[in-house]
């Protein structure tokens, strides 16, 4: 059985990563990914241009049980490290709204470039499914070929849920599990909602709205779907999203609609609200609340009047539910990071076990948040291994 310095489960980001820098530091070791590919999740990110980190990375776009927990790995390797890094790989990279930075050579680019930096000193091994750990003085690996492997420490990069297509496995749960871990429920995040009612006219429409999740807010597209509404602001407004709880969106955010029907009082209702909104959306919302579309904006009732408020300014939903694992970018919850320490993310019960990335209960909010996480988390663990 050949043994080794550090294990590490998980070839996606964290793995990758912590493996890079376990190995700088002269560490010998054994990175098995179950998948016939490293790095899957990196080369489907950000629609295929991965959005690798954030310009604004503060602890506030993370979603954890102790809010502080991400604060040490965060400052220990910033997003401005990683730029570096990257910089160092000649990669380059554009940013798009909201501080959000995306690859110029796209995900392909940030994987070789990671593959690349991978020391003689660190092996990879693809299509290597790990099955069970055990530990007496040293951690054991097996996988479900039968093949097995010994470490002093391991580290337990396998992830979240979503995508079980692209090798998602529940292992790392189990392991934390089996050393007497906590786990934090998981459920689907960063993922469609679907309604009970679909608007099936509308799927396709794009919007400008502001979704509002408890006293969490998000001005960007919404899109409606065959399901229900997905695009930013709905992905993100899902991170804070309870099961049966309201979500309330403005479709006008940046204008009033009051003033429109005063500026517009001679046009129908219709043709004034079409300059503002798409009009698929203006026809089948204003039919959907019975509302007299060609009617002249200055005829309408002050019941009228208030509805239009209501259903364009405040309309209120509770979501059936969301696409699930399938369509979710993440897992919200995991590891309890209570019994994890945040400067090394070393077990708290378990000596020399460690767990990075997605796994734990820590989610960042859409926006290069989670790859962030996992470069900062993979890193720290590397300097204990
Ligand atoms: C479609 C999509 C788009 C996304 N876009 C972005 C984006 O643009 N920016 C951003 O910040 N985040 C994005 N994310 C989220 C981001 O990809 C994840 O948060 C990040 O990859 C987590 O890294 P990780 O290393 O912790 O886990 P993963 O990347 O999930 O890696 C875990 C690895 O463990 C392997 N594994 C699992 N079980 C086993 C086992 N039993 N044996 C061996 N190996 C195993 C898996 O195959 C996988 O390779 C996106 C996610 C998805 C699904």
């Amino acid at each position: 059985m050949s043994k080794y310095d550090v294990i590490i489960i998980g070839a996606g980001a964290a793995g990758l990563f912590c493996g890079i820098h376990a190995a700088k530091r002269g560490r010998k070791v054994l990175i098995l990914e179950g998948a016939k590919g490293p790095g899957k999740k990196i080369l489907v990110s950000g629609g295929g241009r991965c959005n690798f980190t954030n310009l604004d990375i503060t602890p506030n776009f993370y979603v954890s049980q102790n809010p502080h927990f991400c604060k040490s790995a965060l400052s220990q390797y910033t997003n401005w490290d990683f730029i570096s890094f990257i910089s160092e790989l000649n990669l380059t990279y554009n940013e798009k709204t909201l501080g959000q930075l995306f690859c110029d050579q796209k995900s392909r680019g940030i994987l070789e470039g990671l593959l690349k930096s991978i020391p003689s000193n660190c092996e990879l091994k693809v299509s290597s499914r790990v099955n069970e750990v055990s530990y007496e003085d040293y951690y054991k690996v097996s996988l479900t070929n039968g093949d097995s492997f010994q470490a002093d420490s391991l580290v337990v990069a396998t992830g979240g849920l979503s995508f079980p297509g692209l090798g998602a496995t529940d292992i790392g749960y189990r392991i934390a599990k089996q050393f007497g871990h906590k786990m934090v429920e998981t459920t689907p995040a960063l993922v469609p909602f679907t309604l009970e009612n679909v608007l099936k006219n509308l799927a396709g429409v794009a919007i400008e709205s502001e979704v509002c999740v408890g006293n969490k807010k998000f001005l960007e597209n919404i899109l409606w779907t065959h399901k229900g509404l997905s695009g930013p602001s709905i992905l993100k407004a899902s991170l804070y999203w309870e099961s049966k709880s309201k979500v309330k969106i403005n479709f006008l955010p940046k204008s009033d609609i009051y003033q429109i029907l005063k500026d517009k009082n001679k046009k129908t209702l219709l043709n004034a609200l079409k300059e503002e909104l798409p009009i698929r959306f203006v026809e089948e919302w204003l039919k959907l609340f019975k509302l007299p579309l060609n009617r002249k904006c200055a005829e309408l009732s002050g019941d009228q009047k208030e509805l239009l408020v209501k259903v364009f300014h405040h309309w209120e939903f509770i979501p059936s539910g969301t696409e699930g694992y399938r369509k979710a970018e993440v897992t919200r919850g995991g590891v309890d990071t209570n019994q994890v320490s945040s400067k090394t993310m070393e077990s708290r019960l378990q000596k020399n076990l460690f767990f990075i990335g997605e796994v734990l209960d820590v989610t960042g909010l859409l926006g290069g948040y989670n790859f962030q996480w996992a470069w900062s988390s993979g890193y720290v663990a590397a300097k204990y291994v």
